[in-house]
């Protein structure tokens, strides 16, 4: 029997093996797991913002990201034959003992990457030979659990390049601002060189040293034949950059925003958030110096609904002063007139308006709500799509009034307003008017999902609005009906652009857009679209502070127009080929037209609203020749009459709208032979070409005096006018209280049915 065969017939042998082999296997696998930095980075990959690591390290979260010339670089300059060990270079081992022996120091570890990954996660302990054959044995045991490449990556997330820059990547970004797949030879072998010889980095003088140890391994890589002679001489070349860059500080609040991991890849585009940045900077030295501190925007991509830009508030997020860390894309603020074109679009779609359907804009009070139109005038009546265009306020609450508040209050919810919390009637009708709150995020989607149901076709799915990647599912909002989404879109056309001449631009004539003010001036918004972008603007103050030209118009909308600039698409919106029919209609009311409209023209309209009744304003009547004069039957041979057909409003209406439209001519007045009846409607006092006089009570404050007047009829509305400014409506006890002021006035009464009496008077003070 050999020698051999007894060893292994030997049960002790057996053993002995048993246990070496149960030993190795039950030593630890070693693992680091160490905070991590959070980061942001573009759609591209670009990073945009970065947090640091609760520990104060910039250490990126991990990536699976290979990077050719860096491990190359790293491999050649400290463990060559890193592919062909098994965590320990014996050829290594033998030379380092060698040239130990020789020098009676240690002067090489002979340490493989697997063994400086193993003295990384036990915190660079003390180097002795005990300590380091443990690792040894550490090393045998990580290479036996996990591939060469996961041994890799843990190394180069894990390893230090100076200061608290841990980690390929933060390295790469901090010295050379670029992700680490774009670095040269040159600078990847810097980084190389840099995890075994961190100190070099910091000392001027070390960083010549540095460069020698760079360039060395550029001759080794050279020498290996991975790129050429005249290369070599152009990367030996590069100098070693000065201390690290500040990582880039983009989007900031995506950086802080829920649901989001370690490292977010977002929707966002680096240049068009840096030219946003820039637009939005110089805006906001412009506003602060009217004491407006705060701004958000969000840039939208029509057809995927992917968020290009975002600006939570501009400002430095470490400046407490003004709440710049408050995202105010999602605050609650009130949302002024920027829901008016949803009220236009439920109206068109549910078949109780035709788009250029006539629209009362006089004065109304309804139980104490006296709601103004922001130049406080009346226009009699208009148009409700100019009236959308120009956000005038008393035709929209006309409208809600008609469609109802609940209706409404329930479509808002279904096409995304999520801040709705009060019950339909605590809202009531101010609710057109900014009386509910919205946020900057759900506006953008609503008005994303009127371009994007125009812009696409009906079998197409709406993504929902979006900035991190992982969220990019489809809305369950359902789409808005395409040609309803058009009309809308033309009334938003007309908008009046601001009278900021660097912003008038004839190429932007596909550019649909909103303003809204809120109560008090304390939001602006703007919020427009051309067929490929959607962009939403608001500023304000985060703490609610009101400022004089706080208005959508003048804060918000000059921001939107810059922005919209930046990414300007050259097509108009999408023609809609269904859903529209052409209707005759009345030029004068926008409804089909009757016998009595003098005149007609063609139109589109949609289909929902075909059946509208014909228009009731328009009348046919009998008038003397030449018509100055009514008459019928009851004076005149109605052969000897003609007759005529008119546009006529009714008359308070007719009163404002006369101002306003010099081409309106009104029916002519009855002939005395006509009728008997004398003027119904009398103002008492003053009384005409009066002179009165005003009390000044002891305070020398200016009291009042009550005015009165009286109508043959009872229970009928009389509406009062000094010096054609609307004081109020009176019924049965026609006394109105004034103050005028001291000097000439005009006063006018005009009731229902349109009888008028104008008296004029002036005012003297009494000692
Ligand atoms: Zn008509």
């Amino acid at each position: 029997m050999s020698h051999l065969k007894r060893i292994l017939q030997s049960k002790k042998v057996w053993l002995f093996l048993f246990i070496l082999v149960l030993g190795f296997w039950s030593l630890p696998v070693l693992s680091i797991s160490r905070p991590y930095a959070k980061i942001v980075m573009d759609r591209d990959g670009a990073l945009l913002g970065a947090r640091i690591a609760s520990d104060e390290q910039w250490r990126f979260p991990p990536s699976k990201d290979r990077h050719h010339k860096f491990e190359t670089a790293l491999i050649r300059m400290e463990d060559k034959r890193f592919y062909h060990h098994i965590g320990v270079d014996p050829i290594a081992v033998l030379r380092a003992i060698k040239l130990n022996v020789e020098h009676g120091k240690v002067q090489s570890g002979a340490s493989t990457l697997t063994m400086q990954v193993i003295r990384i996660a036990q915190n660079n302990p003390k180097r002795t030979i005990p300590e380091k054959i443990w690792e040894m044995m550490l090393a045998f045991r990580l290479e036996a659990a996990l591939s060469k490449e996961d041994i890799l990556l843990m190394y180069k997330h894990n390893a230090p390049f100076g200061g608290n820059i841990v980690g390929l990547e933060a390295a790469s970004w901090r010295y050379f601002g670029r992700p680490p797949d774009q670095l040269s030879w040159s600078e990847s072998a810097m980084l190389a060189v840099l995890p075994n010889n961190p100190a070099l980095i910091h000392l001027g003088r070390n960083r010549k040293q540095l460069k020698k140890k760079r360039d060395r391994l550029l001759r080794m890589l050279y020498a290996d034949g991975l790129f050429s002679a005249s290369d070599l001489e152009l990367y030996i070349l590069e100098s070693i950059p000065p201390k690290p860059k500040a990582l880039p500080q983009k989007v900031p609040h995506l950086l802080f925003a829920p649901k989001t991991s370690w490292r977010t890849h977002t929707t966002i585009k680096k240049d068009l958030q840096q030219y946003t940045d820039e637009v939005i900077s110089l805006h906001a030295s412009r506003l602060s110096q009217n004491q407006i501190h705060n701004i958000a925007a969000v840039m939208i991509d029509v057809p995927t609904g992917e968020i290009l830009s975002y600006v939570g508030n501009a400002g430095k997020i470490g400046d407490t002063k003004h709440g710049f860390h408050v995202d105010i894309v999602h605050s609650r603020r009130s949302t002024g007139s920027t829901l008016k074109p949803f009220l236009y679009y439920a109206m068109l779609e549910s078949g109780e308006l035709l788009p250029d359907e006539l629209i009362p804009d006089i004065p109304i009070n309804l139980d104490g709500f006296a709601p103004k139109n922001y130049d406080r005038l009346y226009q009699g009546a208009i148009s409700a799509s100019l009236a959308l265009a120009r956000s005038r306020n008393i035709p929209a609450i006309w409208m809600l009034k008609k469609y109802g508040v609940d209706r409404w209050y329930a479509d808002l919810k279904s096409w995304g307003m999520t801040t709705l919390h009060r019950k339909p009637d605590d809202y009531g009708l101010s609710l057109i008017l900014g009386g509910a709150e919205g946020t900057l995020w759900d506006l953008a989607r609503m008005y994303h999902l009127l371009v994007w149901s125009l812009e696409h076709e009906e079998e197409e799915i709406l993504p929902s609005i979006h900035w991190n990647e992982d969220d990019n599912s489809a809305s369950d909002i359902p789409r808005l009906k395409r040609h309803i989404s058009w009309f809308v879109t033309q009334s938003l056309k007309k908008v009046h652009r601001p009278a900021n001449g660097r912003i008038i631009n004839p190429t932007f004539e596909n550019i649909a857009w909103k303003t809204g003010t809120s109560y008090g001036f304390r939001d602006a918004w703007a919020i427009g679209f051309d067929p490929q972008t959607v962009v939403a603007v608001w500023v304000g103050n985060a703490d609610g502070e009101g400022r004089a030209n706080l208005t959508g118009h003048k804060a918000a909308a000059p921001i939107l127009f810059d922005l919209l600039r930046l990414r300007k698409s050259e097509r108009n919106f999408t023609h809609p080929t269904t859903g529209i029919v052409s209707r005759e209609l009345c030029p004068r009311s926008g409804l089909p037209r009757s016998a009595n409209c003098p005149h007609g023209i063609h139109n589109i309209v949609p289909e929902e609203a075909q059946e509208r009744t014909p228009c009731s304003y328009c009348t046919k009547f009998y008038c003397n020749q030449g018509c100055t004069l009514r008459m019928d039957s009851r004076c005149a041979q109605i052969n000897e009459l003609q007759q005529k057909k008119r546009f006529q409003l009714p008359p308070i209406m007719e009163y404002y709208y006369a101002k306003t439209h010099v081409g309106y001519t009104k029916i002519p007045p009855w002939s005395t032979q006509c009728t008997t009846l004398d003027q119904p409607l009398k103002l008492v006092f003053p009384r005409n070409y009066a002179e009165i006089f005003i009390p000044i009570d002891l305070n020398g404050q200016r009291g009042k005096v009550v005015f009165e007047a009286t109508h043959r009829q009872r229970d009928i509305l009389i509406h009062w006018h000094l010096d054609e400014h609307y004081l109020g409506s009176t019924t049965d006890i026609h006394q109105m209280s004034v103050s005028p002021s001291k000097g000439k006035h005009e006063m006018t009464i005009i009731d229902e049915n349109g009888n008028k009496q104008t008296h004029i008077f002036s005012v003297e003070d009494s000692q």
